[in-house]
């Protein structure tokens, strides 16, 4: 039992991810349908589920077209997202702590809003999560919805609780831009340094960053480090700041980076 993953760079800066597995096939945010269908195709396997973590266009942007060539695959997303129903084809609404199983695997939904308030990961119990728009390497999500405190939540409660070895899969190659943010605010940081090296080799060759783990974003990340010092420091806010003060802070200084 299990699934291979493949990783498909689409659109600009997008991944989406193709689980394959013993007689199921799903996607995971996928804003285009080609590539995705391209494979299937070459596969000789049909698509049997869509996971979608929140509900922008660049993550739901092929459920259409793929339901229109495999009407019967079942679409996954949130309640909050189900209730205003912006994920096209919705067909199972799911509530944080949800488990359902996947190519024999258990995978357990987290909510993780602050991006987008419908914002959701999914958790599988082989070591990976499937984050959107939530953390990204040496970095976050956008507050368009949600609030520091969410965001504070989803990272430094919710994704850093999976534990360090568990593998990051996020839906942008976002990475050189956050290292830049990050070494302007943390640039004390050896870890992050040293990183930054092997993050620009990587890209250089054409290679991407991500997935990334929780152990790794733990010791890079400004947001999920918004409690050290130098972050603290960095951030402006008095000492006595509450540290999803600090990342709202960093998140808004990123903003106009
Ligand atoms: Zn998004
Ligand atoms: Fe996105």
């Amino acid at each position: 039992m299990g699934y291979e993953v493949t990783q498909l760079p689409v659109w600009r800066d997008n991944y989406a991810y193709l689980l394959l597995g013993e007689g199921v096939a799903a996607v995971v945010d996928a804003p285009e349908a080609a590539p995705v269908l391209a494979i299937l195709e070459q596969r000789g396997q049909p698509l049997t589920h869509i996971f979608n973590t929140h509900h922008h266009f660049d993550h739901i942007g092929s459920n259409e077209e793929l339901l229109a060539r495999y009407p019967e695959a079942a679409v996954y997303g949130s309640v909050y997202d189900a209730e205003h129903e912006r994920i096209p084809g919705l067909t199972r609404s799911l509530s944080d702590g949800e488990s359902f199983a996947f190519a024999g695997v258990s995978c357990t939904v987290r909510d993780v809003p602050g991006h987008t308030l419908g914002h959701i990961a999914y958790v599988f119990a082989d070591g990976r999560a499937f984050v959107g728009d939530t953390s990204f390497v040496g970095g976050c999500g956008r507050l368009f919805e949600g609030t520091a405190k969410q965001m504070d939540h989803a990272l430094n409660e919710v994704l850093a609780g999976l534990g360090d070895d568990v593998l990051l899969y996020c839906a942008h190659e976002y990475t050189e831009s956050n290292l830049r943010f990050a070494l302007s605010v943390d640039g004390g940081n050896e870890r992050l340094v040293a990183y930054a090296d092997e993050a620009r080799a990587l890209r250089e060759e054409g290679r991407p960053t991500v997935p990334s783990t929780v152990g790794l974003e733990k010791a890079i990340n400004p947001f999920f480090r918004a409690d050290a010092p130098a972050l603290r420091a960095a951030s402006g806010l008095p000492p006595g700041a509450a540290r999803h003060e600090v990342l709202g802070a960093l998140r808004s200084m990123k903003d106009s980076f």
